[in-house]
């Protein structure tokens, strides 16, 4: 007897600020690139940059 056990995948982005440094975890949405800027930056006039996209995955 097999149980399948029901995993969900979290995915998360994490965007750098290239000028102050600031780093912001969120969560992943579509379209996201690596290394491409995405939005301006809440505590300098930056842009942030998407340092990292990664999944976590939990057992339910
Ligand atoms: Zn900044």
């Amino acid at each position: 007897m097999i149980f399948k056990k029901k995993k969900i995948t979290l995915e998360y982005t994490v965007e750098k600020c290239s000028k102050c440094g600031v780093e912001e975890k969120r969560k992943y949405s579509e379209g996201d690139v690596l290394f491409s800027q995405c939005s301006k930056c809440t505590s300098c006039d930056g842009m942030m940059m998407i340092e990292k996209i990664f999944g976590e995955s939990l057992e339910q």
